[in-house]
């Protein structure tokens, strides 16, 4: 069985894995947002063009190159029903900010849209000779990891997963003994902390600033971050005032919709009725105008509303990161020299800021942990900077034939 590496090789991003079984099978296909030279990258050029697409989640280092593929083709894309409403909405932001930088186009877009096969979890199908699966990740709603079953072989491609329980999700589940495991290894040398002290902290940090009378600043990517933080923070307190600007606003809209790819429905909607969701220039200036929560996109503070209120909130207030912030993002900017860049300019920030680690991926446990009980013949890490180091201690301390394949590499399984 040959699998084409054509992305997330050796990196963070871009995630595209074509199968060569009697169909051609691509798992994601996303974009790399932000790479050296600060512009986006898509995948590498496949050899022989895919039938189908299987998704495991809507975030666009998985699904963002999607619609580039019905330039030429038309083929189906196969996901779960909100991981293709969070990807209507991701598109068309894309389109907003892209434009004609973008490999797709409104007709391309809309194409794609039509083209969508629903999938839920353990429901099986076939593609061809292959039998497929989704099973939950873990990592947001409708995220999932890729079961296939072909030529007497099984194959398990993981996306990205979280096996520890959060406010909105109960985690992934142990697969055993598989042929394959394609696996992401983002966090493949460091471990989380764990999520009650963090949620404490949080709290903390959040009733010190509210105290002193300034507002407590989260940046926060718009799908998943967001919504487990309106969770987490009304799960502790019901009467802070909580404001969410940006993106995010319509992605826990959709989170309410499909209800049933979350935890806990009914106390989500009650922790979103009492949040206040900005709507135009009159609530911006409500949100700083008390001490407040403002949940605000983007995570890595490159683009959406949360560059304004860094420069209308009181010097009483505090950022509070609570994702990672790639390299020359805004995000690492204030991070580690203080400033942003807005439109060329730097501007200085001094407003104090923390971090706090609340990844929706696995940490190092949860992997060594997954990949054992998975018994692999075969280990295909991807979806990391250290594929190559994580990948020579799984042979030499564990036994297990591994490989961290290059951009473009074929492999052989
Ligand atoms: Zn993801
Ligand atoms: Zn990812």
């Amino acid at each position: 069985m040959k699998i084409e590496c054509l992305g997330a090789s050796q990196e963070v991003g871009r995630s595209a894995f074509l199968m060569h079984l009697d169909k051609k099978i691509m798992l994601d296909y996303g974009v790399k947002i932000f790479d050296k030279e600060g512009k986006p990258k898509y995948p590498e050029n496949f050899t022989q063009a895919p039938d189908i697409v299987l998704l495991s989640h809507a975030h666009l280092d998985h699904s963002g190159a999607i619609p580039a593929l019905y330039k030429e083709q038309d083929l189906r894309w196969v996901a779960t029903p909100p991981t293709r409403d969070f990807c209507e909405v991701l598109w068309t932001d894309s389109m907003k900010i892209m434009g004609e930088e973008l490999p797709y186009g409104k007709r391309e877009f809309k194409k794609a849209l039509r083209k969508w096969r629903p999938i839920t979890y353990n429901e099986g199908f076939r593609v061809g000779e292959a039998q497929v699966e989704y099973l939950d990740a873990g990592h947001i709603a409708g995220s999932a990891m890729i079961r296939i079953k072909s030529e007497g072989k099984e194959v398990l491609y993981t996306g990205d997963f979280k096996c520890e329980e959060t406010k909105l999700h109960k985690g992934a589940k142990y697969v055993e003994d598989v042929d394959v495991l394609i696996i992401e290894s983002t966090y493949s040398d460091r471990e989380h902390p764990p999520r009650q002290e963090l949620e404490e902290t949080l709290m903390e940090h959040i009733y010190e600033t509210l105290e002193n009378g300034g507002n407590a600043l989260l940046p926060s990517f718009a799908l998943g971050r967001t919504q487990e933080l309106i969770a987490v923070i009304r799960s502790y307190d019901i009467d802070i005032p909580v404001y969410v600007d940006g993106m995010g606003r319509e992605i826990t809209s959709l989170y309410l919709k499909h209800k049933q790819y979350i935890k806990n429905p009914k106390e989500f909607w009650k922790a979103v009725k009492r949040v206040k969701f900005v709507e135009g220039i009159p609530d911006k200036k409500e949100a700083v105008a008390e001490p407040s929560v403002i949940i605000s996109s983007a995570g890595m503070m490159n683009g959406g509303p949360i560059l304004n209120y860094l420069f209308h909130v009181n010097a009483r207030s505090r950022i509070i990161f609570t994702g990672y912030c790639v390299e020359e993002t805004n995000g690492w900017y204030l991070q580690n020299k203080g400033f942003i860049i807005k439109e060329g300019v730097e501007l200085h920030v001094d407003l104090p800021w923390e971090y706090l680690d609340f990844s929706a991926h696995a940490g190092r446990s949860d992997l060594l942990n997954f990949i054992k009980h998975a018994n692999p013949q075969k280990i295909v890490l991807v979806h990391g900077d250290k594929t190559e180091e994580f990948a020579q201690e799984l042979r030499e301390d564990f036994g297990y034939e591994v490989v961290a394949p290059k951009p473009g590499e074929v492999i052989e399984v």
